[in-house]
């Protein structure tokens, strides 16, 4: 089993996905390909691409699902799916080798290949589906936050984003520092009532998504707020469920 740095990491590295700006183009889960499978945890690779049961590793996926009740206007929300870099991954503590493991310097969670047996009991341990099994390497693997291009010297410092939000067409996904109360990300999470999903399960997700905001269909303000606490609870609870499945 595997231990996790022994003092919380002084930078906590992570996104904050808007869930009301996100248009579900697949930018960013392209763009993630892209740069990956060339990188420190390329391949990523396909299997039977162009045929209809084709599969392969995506460490970022958008779902699109219609929400709302009985009688109720339908909305359409687009739920980027990737690993979240948790505070108490048992992602990281299932492991038998250390090859799952999170940076003491800024929460990165990450997979040392080298030392990966396969034996996917992290994909097991992941209440989020966050974990990418490659079939064809034998290993496990997941989102990097871009470590190889965050850090990197020889790019522009407006480029050291990971290419997920860099891609992004809508800016509906925000990079930087949880540590930090006056990072864009922190200050979106504080303004926007930033969830993490599952809070139950304990592994306390740095990375946030930010809920739709409500009355955006016409409601008089009044009405509107009297609505939303109740329609983000169940909105909340929504993108727990779909979770689960
Ligand atoms: Fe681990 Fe899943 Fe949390 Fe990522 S989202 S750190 S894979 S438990
Ligand atoms: Fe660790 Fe690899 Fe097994 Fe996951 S599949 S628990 S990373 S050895």
């Amino acid at each position: 089993m595997t231990s996790l740095p022994a003092t919380r990491p002084e930078k906590r590295l992570g996104l904050a996905i808007d869930l009301d700006t996100c248009v579900g183009c697949h930018a960013c889960a392209t763009n993630c390909k892209e740069w990956n499978t060339g990188g420190i945890s390329g391949p990523l690779t396909d299997v039977n691409a162009y045929a209809a049961e084709q599969h392969g590793v995506w460490f970022n996926r958008v779902f699109t699902y219609e929400v709302g009740g009985e009688g109720e206007a339908g909305r359409t929300v687009h739920f980027p799916k990737n690993c979240l870099h948790c505070e108490n991954p048992a992602c990281v503590t299932v492991c038998p080798t250390g090859a799952s493991y999170k940076r003491a310097e800024d929460g990165i969670v990450l997979v040392d290949h080298d030392k990966c047996i396969g034996c996917k009991l992290c994909s097991w341990a992941c209440p989020y589906g966050a974990r990418e099994y490659d079939e064809v390497q034998g290993v496990m693997k997941k989102c990097t936050l871009c470590v190889d291009k965050i850090y990197n010297q020889n790019l522009p410092e407006e480029d050291r984003v990971p290419a997920c939000v860099a891609a992004c067409p809508s800016k509906a996904r925000h990079f930087g520092d949880f540590a930090d109360p006056n990072s864009t990300v922190s200050k979106l999470t504080a303004e926007r009532g930033g969830y993490d999903p599952m809070p139950e399960k304990g592994y306390r997700p740095t990375s946030k998504y930010l809920p739709p905001r409500p009355g955006r269909r016409g409601a008089a303000p009044a009405a509107a707020a009297a609505t939303n606490l109740e329609g983000a609870g169940r909105f909340l609870k929504w993108v727990d469920r779909i979770l689960t499945r």
